[in-house]
């Protein structure tokens, strides 16, 4: 790569980061992605990219399952069990049994049902409590639970340098019954401390739910060891299960019997196919079952699931640690850094999988960083980088830091077809 004559020189070299990726004792799993040429992928945490594996079997359930073994699919290729399959591979991701876990409908459909839940548990607490930081669909999803189950929504400043002491203090007082919250702010990539907030939440008589949007697949995220009482979170993000993949939802077991949703439907019956007069939920989570699981979904994210097979979490979360540290450091010192700005925490610690940079003109800047082969993403006026450990290289980070670098220096992204609206940013 061309370098200019000013720019102080980085504090790692392209070579230090092809030495770091062949000792990486997860470098191997890339090979388990069907990764377009000359693209540095920095969206796995919007739009998890295409597992080796998937098209084939989606072909299969097509053609096959679907094309000859028609309705008799439901039951000789398995269609009704992919919830529960889905469920046992993502339970070791979660730190959980996979019975405690419900794979189906979106993570907004799911919070609706799990928020509602957790409002059974605590009805003489009407507070329900989240950050303004929150991802809107969060807040609007509690906004209507709220409304259908006579509480109020009450919003603290979302995790900043204070980390998670607003809600912590909130706490203090006795009515909050349930605490909602983004364990990573899908903006600045701000990390609550997820045990310290459950544990505060529980000393205080209110219950959790987590999103784990933008933390399942790039962390150990452990919610049976942290005693966390419901988890929602999406598919088709880090667990890269395609485009509108199915969400998921946990439920503490201690929370089961007798647990209520607002969705009952036969899905989530006892017996769907004895087509009973009344509802009877069935055990464990399965009772978030609503309707028919959308079966080709359900199978592509089944397969894709198949790339976390043998991965440690913790050994995601060492990873993406790293690389996110190395890219606010590259990204600091290069020329980059004389127009944007690193937000959320200054330590990996303290972030989620992603990195913020905030910049005066951030479409232009991330459409000429596309153009340049380096796909993130715009949430206002911030360009987002997410760092998926399963696939991305050291050598992925530093390029996409020196491209990024050029860009700025040069003042390429200052072009007028840069400037251009998009329907989705
Ligand atoms: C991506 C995301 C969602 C997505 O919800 P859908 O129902 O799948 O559209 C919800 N919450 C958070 C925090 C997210 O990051």
């Amino acid at each position: 790569m061309e370098e200019l004559g000013d720019r102080s020189s980085p504090p790692i070299t392209r070579a230090d980061c092809e030495a770091l990726d062949a000792a990486d004792p997860l470098g191997a799993l890339r090979e388990r992605f069907d990764l377009p040429a000359g693209v540095i992928y920095l969206d796995g945490n919007s739009l998890g990219p295409l597992p080796r594996g998937v098209a084939e079997r989606m072909r299969h359930a097509t053609e096959a399952e679907w094309g000859r073994g028609l309705i008799g699919s439901w039951d000789a290729a398995g269609w009704i069990d992919l919830p529960a399959r889905c469920g046992t591979k993502l339970g070791p991701l979660l730190g959980v049994p996979a019975r405690d876990v419900f794979v189906g409908d979106s993570t907004s459909v799911n919070l609706f049902k799990i928020a509602w839940a957790a409002r059974q548990l605590v009805p003489h607490r009407p507070t329900m409590l989240t950050d303004t930081s929150n991802f809107p669909t969060d807040s609007y999803v509690l906004s209507a639970v709220a409304d259908a189950s006579g509480a109020n929504v009450e919003t603290v400043p979302g995790p900043g340098s204070t980390a998670h002491a607003p809600v912590v203090e909130r706490l203090a007082r006795s009515d909050v019954g349930v605490v909602a919250l983004s364990q990573v702010d899908y903006r600045s990539g701000h990390r609550y401390d997820l045990g310290a907030v459950t544990e505060a939440a529980h000393a205080h008589g209110a219950v959790v739910v987590w999103d784990l949007a933008h933390s399942v697949g790039a962390m150990a995220v452990d919610l049976v060891a942290n005693d966390v009482d419901f988890a929602v979170g999406c598919g088709y993000k880090f667990l890269n299960g395609g485009p509108g993949a199915p969400g998921f939802a946990y439920v503490a077991a201690r929370h089961q019997a007798g647990l209520r949703q607002p969705l009952q439907g036969w899905m989530g019956h006892r017996e769907p196919f004895d087509f009973a007069a009344d509802y009877e939920p069935a055990p464990g989570a399965a009772r978030l079952g609503v309707g028919t699981p959308a079966v080709l979904s359900m199978v592509a994210l089944d397969a894709a699931l198949d790339a976390f097979d043998g991965v440690e979490p913790a050994a995601l979360r060492a990873k993406s640690e790293r690389l996110t540290q190395l890219f606010v450091e590259l990204v600091s010192v290069g020329p980059a850094g004389a127009e944007c700005a690193v937000i959320g925490p200054s330590t990996a610690a303290g972030r989620g999988s992603h990195v913020a940079l905030r910049h005066a003109d951030a479409v232009a800047v991330m459409s000429a960083l596309i153009e340049a082969g380096v796909i993130g993403d715009v949430r206002g006026d911030v360009c987002r980088f997410g760092f998926a450990p399963l696939y991305t290289r050291f050598v992925d980070v530093w390029d996409a830091a020196e491209l990024l670098g050029d860009l700025i220096y040069s003042g390429r992204y200052r072009a007028e077809r840069f400037h251009r609206p998009r329907r989705v940013p």
